[in-house]
């Protein structure tokens, strides 16, 4: 089963991805991921200063980088986290689906407000080695500056994590993405989780919703 994780940035969707990979065997397609993860190219560089203004990489590009990937993964379930963010890729997708028959299981959307978005996303920071989150104020290392989980001593901090971007990612998530909540509800593929609960709450919600219970 496929799955596409829908929500705002900060909503939680790359931890609970991540979890689905991990204890699934799922394919986490995070679309951040892989523009950050090229920004040695051409491509990334342009790519880096759309997202640093907080705003959305072109669809033909994001539609290009998602065909070549689902290539790539062959017959491995995959979710995709981050794509698609427009209507224009939705349609893409479902094209691209039909022609390497591939199907969609669920579409699960992370409902939370904004307010709790921005707090969590500024001051958010990551362990350079293990990619464990924490946060400024609301989850700071155990002993300062060492990673609770590897002992790492390196962390870093997304240049799109601060205030301004923010504002404008989510901006773009209303105007651009949210609309995609009818597009999946009219084909009943819509699945909603409470994203302002703890994150092995939703991991439960999800739990339930790929068990069918
Ligand atoms: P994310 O890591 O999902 O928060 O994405 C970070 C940034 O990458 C976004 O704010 C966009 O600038 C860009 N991006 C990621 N996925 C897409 C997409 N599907 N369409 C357009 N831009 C994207």
């Amino acid at each position: 089963m496929n799955l596409i994780i829908l929500g705002p940035p900060g909503a939680g969707k790359g931890t609970q991805a991540q979890l689905l990979e991990r204890d699934r065997g799922f394919i986490q397609l995070s679309t951040g991921d892989m523009l950050r993860a090229a920004q040695g190219t051409e491509l990334g560089k342009k790519a880096k200063a759309i997202m640093d203004r907080g705003e959305l990489v072109p669809d033909d590009v994001m539609v290009q980088i998602i065909a070549n990937k689902l290539d790539e993964i062959g017959d491995r379930p995959f979710i995709l986290d981050g794509f698609p963010r427009t209507q224009g890729q939705a349609e893409a997708l479902d094209a691209l689906l039909s022609k390497k028959h591939k199907q969609l299981g669920h579409v699960i959307q992370f409902k939370i407000n904004d307010k709790i978005l921005v707090q969590r996303v500024v001051g958010r920071f990551t362990c350079a080695s293990c990619g464990e989150g924490y946060h400024d104020t609301l989850k700071r290392p155990k002993v300062e500056n060492v990673c609770d989980r590897c002992g790492a001593t390196e962390f870093t901090r997304r240049s799109d994590d601060n205030e301004q971007a923010m504002r404008a990612r989510l901006a773009a998530y209303h105007t651009q993405t949210a609309p995609l909540i009818d597009y999946y509800d009219g084909r009943s593929f819509l699945r909603v989780v409470d994203g302002s609960a703890d994150f092995e709450t939703v991991r439960a919600q999800i739990a339930s919703i790929l068990d069918g219970n």
